[in-house]
């Protein structure tokens, strides 16, 4: 049974599934008829060749096709839409957030996936995350208001305490404005120990709204 449980192993890496979960989806694999599960491998290698990472945020985004003449210019379509707010930029931790966030319709400006959060508040654990191209995002973009809008979680919150270190650290180092950038936070609503992605739009929208 090596074959199946190569299939467990991998299935129960993936987020929220655990060993009995991944045992049900391998069998469930094993009744499919093959065309269906053709269907679900070239889903999946589509996925890995067609979308990329886009430069500017980490937002994953499927490249305009260049044989409609279009040309793709390495940014997603929300850092590409001349309508959005250059100058407001929003710190997620994940590509669920932003999803989340857009939902509501009530933020205009750009995000920064930054890749996860840490448990402690020591710097060099934030290795996995994309610290040093958020510096790079801030330093290079003249932006009036930066949101950190990590998850209430405790590692969000410690998470969010570092980057504002790191921002306020590149500000007196680098010339940022001289008072700072103004950093922002979303308003209390979503409960404490909560998810971004599992809140519902209303209590997101008016955590943005009177964010401070
Ligand atoms: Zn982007």
């Amino acid at each position: 049974m090596d074959t199946v449980n190569k299939l467990i192993n991998i299935f129960r890496k993936f987020p929220t599934v655990g060993s009995r979960t991944a045992g049900r989806f391998a069998y469930y694999l094993m009744k499919l008829p093959k065309e269906k599960t053709d269907e679900l491998i070239n889903a999946i290698l589509e996925l890995k060749n067609k979308i990329k990472l886009c430069e500017f945020c980490f937002n994953p985004y499927e490249p305009f096709d260049s044989a409609q003449g279009k040309i793709d210019d390495g940014i997603c379509f929300i850092c590409r839409n001349p309508a959005r707010n250059k100058n407001l930029l929003c710190i997620i931790e994940k590509e669920t957030d932003l999803i989340s966030i857009e939902n509501t319709k009530k933020f205009n400006g750009l995000y920064f996936i930054l890749g996860g959060t840490v448990a402690t508040m020591r710097k060099e654990d934030t290795g996995h995350l994309r610290v040093e191209e958020l510096k790079k995002r801030i330093l290079q973009n003249n932006f009036s208001e930066i949101i950190v809008a990590l998850n209430p979680t405790p590692e969000g919150r410690t998470t969010s305490v570092l980057i504002e270190q790191v921002i306020k650290e590149i500000s007196s180092a680098q010339g940022g404005p001289a008072s700072g950038w103004k950093i922002t936070h979303l308003a209390r609503g979503i409960p404490v120990g909560g998810e971004l992605e599992y809140a519902d739009d209303e209590t997101l929208k008016s955590a943005l709204e009177g964010r401070k």
